[in-house]
């Protein structure tokens, strides 16, 4: 008997799993299902981009629904569009453990980043479904339509809307074609108006906004997108909390003019910028934390103009949001002083702002003992700080969170290049089925 299998008979499994959900529910069969939703993008040649209320989101809620009801939930699509499937407890109603990730991509996305965790939990709860553990609250996976905020430039909005904290100003946010988020959601057949926080009980399983007393918390598996599981070879890591982010658009100006003008007339922004790109890479890295500029725009982008608008953006991320803070207060006084010195000025907007999320101390140690367990090893799991983003940020506002970090290869994400191993998908579908099994006997 495994341990996971051990783990299973304590929580009051009766009959083994059929031939059939093993198979469904097996690594190679989650890398196929992982493969499948690949197809769904709008990008040719095999690349992926899929994007919050599309067609293609449509597509994947179908195929996620329909792999949800094989394993036994009742499925909807919330009115944020997020993909949702229940597994009833010993007695319906019950509060619900979520398990979620999200089926959205950036542009160029590999195949794993959200989708594997989607697919994992459905694989689990199809597991304990056939099990017939007897489940003292619900099991539900919640596919997330939007975490990565690439449609509409704000990440995380279909977990801000279960979490009740969607904000009704975004629905005024527009996408690249000038769509506003509020005709997308029209488009999409929901009613923009249904993501506020519901305030009837009756009506809390089909708003999208949940209430803290029908939850029991939140785990989620996701790559690590990172390289110290595989630095210390190992498959698997617990989090210990979601760095917090916070992102701005920054605005350099001076003045355009004829490229034949002398340097000393010159108020050049893209000269400017490239201080101001460098300045933020040596403070953040002196500091010992993470910032990024990866949009650059040059107006007018010309070759024989000297660059007199420069738009760019800024996320800086850290462990704590007090030194996270102070380093945006050094970057944002250094930035200005550079700029007054080249006769620029400099304009800044917060376009987000999340703090850092600590993940729940018996949640965590839930997942321990699922990874002990799947691992057969008695050492303590390696523990991580993700520096990425999460739906367990958000989701952290209305219920307590954790998180099962799966080994990548190179540390690579948000890239083609995105591989997990069968094996290491095998080990995590274990972990957090004896995870899962772990609070089933704590709360039995
Ligand atoms: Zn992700």
């Amino acid at each position: 008997m495994t341990a996971v299998t051990a783990a299973a008979a304590a929580a009051g499994a009766n009959h083994d799993a059929s031939p059939a959900v093993i198979d469904r529910t097996g690594a190679l069969s989650i890398l196929a299902r992982c493969d499948e939703l690949a197809a769904y993008s709008t990008l040719p040649n095999g690349l992926i981009r899929r994007v919050y209320l599309t067609d293609e989101h449509r597509a994947v809620n179908a195929l996620a629904a329909g792999w949800m009801r094989e394993a036994g939930m009742t499925t909807w699509q919330d009115p944020a569009g997020n993909q949702c499937g229940r597994l009833e407890g010993r007695t319906p109603g019950l509060p619900a453990l979520l398990l979620g990730s999200h089926l959205d991509t950036v542009p160029s996305a590999g195949r794993y980043d959200g989708i594997l965790g989607v697919l994992t939990a459905i694989a689990v709860v199809d597991r304990l479904n056939t099990l017939g553990i007897d489940l003292p609250f619900a099991l539900e996976v919640v596919a997330f339509g939007d975490e990565e905020g690439t449609r509409f430039g704000r990440a995380l909005l279909g977990s801000r809307a279960l979490a009740g904290t969607f904000d009704p100003a975004w629905l005024d946010l527009t996408d690249d074609d000038g769509i506003t988020l509020r005709d997308a959601y029209s488009a999409f057949g929901l009613d923009p108006d249904a993501l506020a926080p519901a305030t009837d009980s009756a009506l809390f399983r089909g708003a999208a906004a949940r209430r803290p007393e029908d939850l029991v918390g939140y785990l989620e598996a996701h790559i690590e997108q990172g390289p110290y599981l595989e630095e210390a070879g190992q498959p698997l890591g617990i989090v210990s909390s979601i760095a917090g982010a916070r992102r701005f658009a920054i605005t350099v100006t001076g003045v355009a003019g004829h490229s034949g003008t002398p340097f000393d007339r010159r108020h050049d922004a893209l000269a400017g910028a490239a201080e101001i790109v460098t300045l933020i890479e040596r403070t953040a890295r002196d500091a010992g934390l993470i910032a990024t500029v990866g949009h650059l725009e040059v107006f007018p982008n010309a070759v024989n103009v000297i660059p007199g608008r420069v738009d760019l953006s800024l996320d800086l991320r850290a462990a704590s949001d007090s030194d996270r803070d102070r380093v945006w207060t050094e970057i944002d006084a250094a930035m200005t002083a550079l700029c007054s010195a080249r006769g620029l000025t400099v304009s800044v907007t917060q376009t987000h702002n999340a703090p850092a999320v600590a993940c729940a101390p018996h949640l965590r140690a839930a997942v321990a003992a699922g990874i002990r367990a799947a691992t057969a090893s008695p050492a303590e799991p390696l523990l991580l700080l993700s520096r990425a983003g999460h739906d367990g940020m958000a989701v952290a506002d209305v219920t307590d969170i954790a998180m099962l970090f799966i080994r990548c290869r190179g540390g690579v994400s948000h890239h083609p290049d995105e591989h997990v191993t069968p094996a290491d998908v095998a080990v995590a579908t274990d972990a957090f089925e004896a995870a899962i099994l772990s609070l089933v006997t704590a709360a039995s």
